[in-house]
């Protein structure tokens, strides 16, 4: 196939996800499109139990919505001591508006009251692809590591300052472009690319 002619609508309104994923997929044989395209196309709320349902309801949503060969995936922070909690609540913990300096405030909070402050953690990402009502593919990336006392680093978003990656002997936020190496987002759309390769 050649380069550039198959459109794949990446299905996020979040901008950071929207910038890792065009690096992940960077040189992968489709043109990216953002919903960018589609203003008047609304967010669906997500109310599923797990990653893996979300990133399908909303890739078949966006899918539908749009006519586009559609990538979404849902993510989030999965923290052992607190029973998997913010999960996939991770974006809506506290409240949306709930800045992510207290929202480290209370998970750290809640980690002391456990007495495991630096609790077992890991970052998921399911991600599915759908081209019309189907579903082509679907995978989930992991990254395991622990939270960490104190917020560290200024690179990434969301929990990755809090989210410390003992290989590396930093938080995820102090990793840069390291970052994407290990990630949860890495592992799923690497494993999107070689699919694309050898399926589309
Ligand atoms: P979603 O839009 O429901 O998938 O929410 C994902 C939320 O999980 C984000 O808003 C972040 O709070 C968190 N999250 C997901 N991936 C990452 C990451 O790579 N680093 C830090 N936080 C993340």
């Amino acid at each position: 196939m050649a380069a550039g002619r198959l459109r794949l609508l990446v299905a996020t309104t979040n901008e950071n996800k929207v910038r890792e994923i065009r690096q992940l997929l960077d040189g992968a044989p489709v043109e990216i499109v953002t919903l960018a395209g589609w203003p008047g196309v609304e967010t669906p709320d997500e109310t599923g139990a797990t990653f893996e349902e979300n990133a399908r309801a909303k890739a078949l949503y966006y899918a539908a919505a749009t006519g586009e060969l559609t990538v979404a995936e849902d993510s989030g922070l999965s923290i052992d001591a607190l029973g998997g909690a913010p999960g996939v609540e991770s974006a809506r913990f506290g409240g949306v508006d709930l800045s992510y300096p207290r929202k480290f405030a209370r998970i750290h909070a809640a980690l002391r009251e456990k007495g495991q402050p630096e609790s077992a953690a890991r970052f998921v990402c399911a991600l599915a692809l759908v081209r019309g009502g189907e579903v082509l593919f679907e995978t989930r990336g992991v990254v395991e590591g622990r939270i960490a006392p104190e917020a560290r680093g200024h690179g990434g978003f969301g929990y990755d300052p809090i989210f410390f990656y003992p290989p590396y002997g930093q938080t995820l936020a102090e990793a840069g472009d390291a970052k994407a190496a290990v990630s949860h987002r890495g592992e799923a759309f690497r494993a999107l690319r070689a699919w694309l390769a050898s399926h589309l």
